[in-house]
């Protein structure tokens, strides 16, 4: 009997790799830092989201042993069964404080809290509203929600503006990164409040790359939209606060509303708790990280600095530790990717069609783990190819 669908999907792959776009996993020894080994050789790293360097920070790990002794590994169970451990709830109020929002909950990652908010917040009667370059993660949530989905072009506020205008939707709610990954740039949050404000809709506002980062750690929210029972904040665990996971901070009856409604928060295992453990210590961390956060700084004016007469290729306006140096080309960017990695500096190429044609870039992002020398390194390396 022949296998028509296992057939399809081998065309699919073969074509997958002819056209270049095959993905492959790199494999990592060790733990995760500025210096990893990848693929057995040893590596100076541009290409993860752990800005402050705690995803192997020993304040963490001790942390984790302790808990770990404590409260073993799995949770057992989901939220609303046997699985909410006290150390969730600790961690839940303590980054609510933190946000200054007055309430929170944890969420295993920010995948599932996107899908979770979003389809808890507008069904098929709603509609919602997201910018071009938000997440992949939002987007798959838009479409699981049911509701009508309108696409705004990146930042342009106008747009937005007229398709509010039109909607004839009872639940509205207007979807952003708030730092946007691949970009780099930011949300603008107030313009967006006062729009939400004048149309009678929610905000919800992923803030995956600047919690931690801006704002002394408390990520991108301004403080109207800090005050402002409208306004949904989402801060991803697994990148600056270097574990996993995945808050939201809200007004106390959308967070009992997500706790009745949201599936993706009701029909999943909890997180084992040690991750709490974890990250409450990594939130104290980042309450207490300026040094951490001055020497992120210092790196990105180093390398705008450096690569500032560059003729390849030309970083995008980011004051985040997202900076991306557009080349153009597919081919080229991936070429430059490899010759860097040929002197042990791995920065990955973003390609079509992640980012739109004749924008291919290599994807910077800086953390404190990385010393002065080691961005020298990368900025020495991108003149030695210009
Ligand atoms: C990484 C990311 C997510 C997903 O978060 P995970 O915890 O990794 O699932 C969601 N939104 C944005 C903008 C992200 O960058």
């Amino acid at each position: 009997m022949s296998f028509a669908a296992l057939t399809r999907l081998r065309q699919g792959l073969a074509a997958l790799r002819t056209d270049h776009l095959e993905r492959r996993r790199l494999l990592l020894d060790g733990a995760q830092g500025a210096h990893v080994t990848i693929n057995g050789q040893h590596v100076i790293s541009f290409c993860s989201n752990d800005y402050l360097g705690l995803a192997a920070d020993p304040a963490l790990i001790r942390a984790a042993h302790a808990a770990l002794d404590q409260c073993g590994v799995g949770a057992g169970a989901a939220h609303l069964i046997t699985g909410h451990h006290r150390l969730h709830h600790d961690f839940e109020s303590a980054f609510a404080g933190f946000i200054g929002k007055p309430a929170a909950l944890l969420f295993s990652t920010g995948y599932m809290a996107n899908l979770a908010v979003i389809t808890a917040l507008v069904g098929r009667h709603g509609e919602l509203f997201a910018d071009r370059l938000d997440h992949a993660s939002l987007v798959d949530a838009a479409q699981l929600s049911g509701a009508r989905f309108s696409r705004y072009r990146h930042n342009d506020l106008a747009q937005l503006e007229s398709q509010l205008a039109d909607s004839t939707a009872q639940d509205r709610l207007i979807v952003s990164d708030l730092v946007f990954s691949m970009d780099g740039d930011l949300a603008p949050v107030d313009a967006l409040l006062d729009l939400v404000e004048r149309y009678d809709a929610w905000l919800y506002l992923d803030d995956a790359h600047g919690f931690g980062v801006l704002n002394q750690g408390r990520g991108g929210l301004t403080d109207a939209a800090r005050a402002s029972d409208r306004v949904i904040y989402l801060a991803t665990l697994g990148k600056a606060a270097g574990v996993s996971g995945a808050a939201v901070a809200a007004q106390p009856d959308v967070i009992e509303w997500l706790i009745q409604k949201a599936r993706p928060y009701i029909y999943t295992t909890a997180s084992p708790p040690f991750l709490a453990a974890c990250l409450l210590e990594s939130l104290r961390q980042i309450e207490a990280g300026a040094a951490r956060r001055a020497r992120l700084s210092a790196h990105v004016a180093q390398l705008r600095q450096g690569l500032a007469g560059l003729k390849r290729g030309v970083l995008m306006p980011s004051d985040t530790p997202i900076q991306p140096l557009v080349i153009g080309a597919n081919a080229d960017a991936v070429q430059l990717s490899k010759d860097l990695l040929q002197r042990g500096l791995m920065v990955p190429a973003i390609r079509t069609p992640t980012v739109p044609v004749g924008t291919a870039r290599l994807r910077i992002t800086l953390s404190a783990s990385h010393s002065a020398d080691d961005v020298a390194q990368l900025v020495e390396a991108l003149h030695a190819l210009d």
